[in-house]
């Protein structure tokens, strides 16, 4: 299940790569020990190693502050256990429910929310465990929607991918399967024709795609998501706001018309979690209600992601505004920030 040959693992194969200044070693070795590292060359190939603030990195290279947790801070900021009804599945809302197929990603995200539950090594589901989670879904008829999540589950071979498509097509109430994944940015290489099979099913299919800068949106990462839209599975997008990465309104924007442009629909923006290590990596609500509007004054209807929070304890997402209405309801906020009467007033 490894992404592939070329992928880096570890802190000293980051310093061979020069993504990584050998005397900051020791500091980010204690960092991988404590957290899976990985970045493949998909994505090392759009780093520019002059930057010492390159977006691309900041996501994958580890950071030496990852070892700071602060108190807010949580292994299970979004509060996954605490709604597991058997191994592997996450029931937070009636209708919908996660399929946690295996523990591994292509990549290590420096701010994954499940950074403590995945790495090389963490495992998939075993055949007892999935066939236990596919009767918990089978038996509870107000589930809707199947989400495949991870880790990644565009890791699995196709054979086994296409295993639990057609066990969970199967079961009536389910309509609708998504499934969120990188690998169409990490690893393009990875989405080929046996995969695409492996998708196929008379369900509506959704594939949301985890891209947060428009630099991830290469060549490569275009032409891989066109195959996946062009063999009839329609994209959404998440993204996370992230520190030094797409917290300015020019690189958020680009990023949101990059996927239109991929004819993939941005449906999250995700406040980013109360991961452990992660506080440099987070901006605050209020910067991201300001990006928001940004988006809006700015950008086409198209463009506009919803900005959720998951609120920690697993009490599941919510959306965070910005609000255009006044709390009275008699005033609303055009795209220009200008300030509108609702109904309008009547002249005297
Ligand atoms: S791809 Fe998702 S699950 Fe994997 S490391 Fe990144 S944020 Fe975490």
């Amino acid at each position: 299940m490894p992404a592939g040959n070329n992928t880096l693992h570890s802190a000293s194969a980051f310093v061979e790569a020069r993504l990584i200044k050998p005397d900051r070693l020791d500091a980010l070795q204690k960092v991988a020990a404590r957290y899976a590292v990985a970045i493949t060359p998909a994505l090392i190939d759009l780093i520019d190693t002059a930057d010492p603030h390159d977006p691309i990195a900041r996501q994958f290279v580890p950071y030496e502050y990852e070892l700071e947790s602060l108190p807010e801070e949580n292994a299970d900021p979004i509060g996954d256990e605490a709604r597991s009804p058997v191994p592997g599945v996450v029931h937070r809302y009636p209708d919908r429910v996660l399929l946690k197929l295996l523990n591994a990603c292509a990549v290590y995200c420096r701010f994954c929310f499940r950074r403590e539950m995945i790495g090389p090594g963490r495992g998939a589901l075993t055949g007892r465990a999935l066939t236990a989670a596919i009767d918990y879904i089978a038996r509870t008829p107000e589930i809707w929607e199947v989400i495949l999540t991870g880790g990644d589950p565009l890791l699995l071979p196709p054979r086994r991918l296409k295993d639990v498509v057609t066990r969970l097509a199967v079961i009536d109430h389910v309509k609708v399967i998504r499934l969120h994944t990188r690998i169409p940015v990490a690893a393009p290489e990875r989405v080929t024709p046996a995969l695409l099979c492996a998708l196929q099913t008379d369900k509506a299919m959704f594939i949301v795609l985890h891209a947060n800068h428009p630099r991830e949106l290469s060549s490569e990462a275009r032409a891989a998501c066109a195959r996946v839209i062009d063999a009839g599975i329609p994209m959404l997008s998440q993204s996370v706001l992230l520190r030094g990465v797409n917290d300015d309104a020019g690189t958020l924007g680009a990023l949101m018309r990059a996927l239109v442009e991929c004819r993939i629909k941005p449906y999250y923006l995700h406040h980013a979690d109360l991961a452990p290590g992660t506080a440099h990596l987070r901006t605050s609500i209020m910067e991201g209600q300001a990006l928001m509007r940004a988006l809006h004054g700015r950008y086409s209807g198209l463009c506009q992601p919803h900005y959720v929070l998951d609120i920690p304890g697993g009490h599941g997402k919510s959306p965070i505004g910005p609000t255009y209405l006044s709390a009275d309801g008699n005033e609303i906020t055009d795209f220009k920030g200008a300030r509108h009467a609702f109904p309008p007033r009547r002249p005297d």
